[in-house]
């Protein structure tokens, strides 16, 4: 049973946890560096980016994070977690750490007022055909990808809001909340593909 570390220092990891017992996974909050040892993957959960990035350094969570991606352990990010494992902010000048992992440029908070929140069906062709319903809570969008970035999902307007590179997975919405497990079933697939360390 692989065992997926859930980052737990702010936001909506509980819910991840949930979701990944119903998909059959072990799941462990991390909150100290010793809570990353022998995890085979690890999720960056949504709430508040910069509040989650000072976590990050204040305990010690940061350079370990990154030790652990450079290392090939597949990392996915939701929402907030999409904005912190992105190379590129539009407030990467304030001081916001970033884990650099996927090499992507987001936009904070993308959705006017209008549409701060939403949900809509998306169409993830890696999930199958039927659609996927997608929460959107003051979510990012991503404004560019690099050439190894695979799109997985995108509004109707063409903003990109699922994002795959190599072991790496980043969604603008939250999976987590949808009832609909098959995003944490997909991680499961990348995580069991992959043989880190052996
Ligand atoms: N708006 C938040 C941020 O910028 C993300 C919101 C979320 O994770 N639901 O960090």
């Amino acid at each position: 049973r692989p065992r997926i570390g859930v980052l737990a220092l702010q936001g909506d990891f509980e819910a991840h946890i949930k979701m990944l017992e119903q998909v059959g996974a072990e799941s462990r909050a991390i909150r100290l560096p010793k809570h990353l040892d022998d995890v085979d993957g690890i999720i960056i959960p949504g709430g508040e980016s910069t509040t989650i990035g000072k976590l990050m350094v204040i305990y010690d969570l940061f350079e370990p994070l990154k030790a652990k991606i450079a290392q090939g352990v597949p990392v996915w990010g939701t929402c907030a977690g999409l904005i912190l494992l992105a190379k590129e902010t539009d407030n990467a000048l304030q001081g916001q750490p970033l884990l650099s992992a996927l090499n992507i440029r987001v936009r904070r908070n993308a959705f006017g007022s209008q549409r701060e929140s939403f949900e809509t069906d998306l169409a993830v062709s890696e999930l199958g055909e039927a659609p996927f319903h997608a929460f959107f809570i003051r979510g990012p969008a991503v404004e560019k990808v690099g050439p190894d970035v695979e799109v997985l999902a995108t509004l109707d307007d063409g903003t990109i809001v699922a994002v795959r590179e190599g072991n790496k997975l980043g969604t603008a919405f939250h999976p987590e909340v949808s009832g609909d497990p098959r995003f944490h079933k997909y991680f499961l697939r990348i995580v069991e593909g992959v043989q880190v360390g052996a």
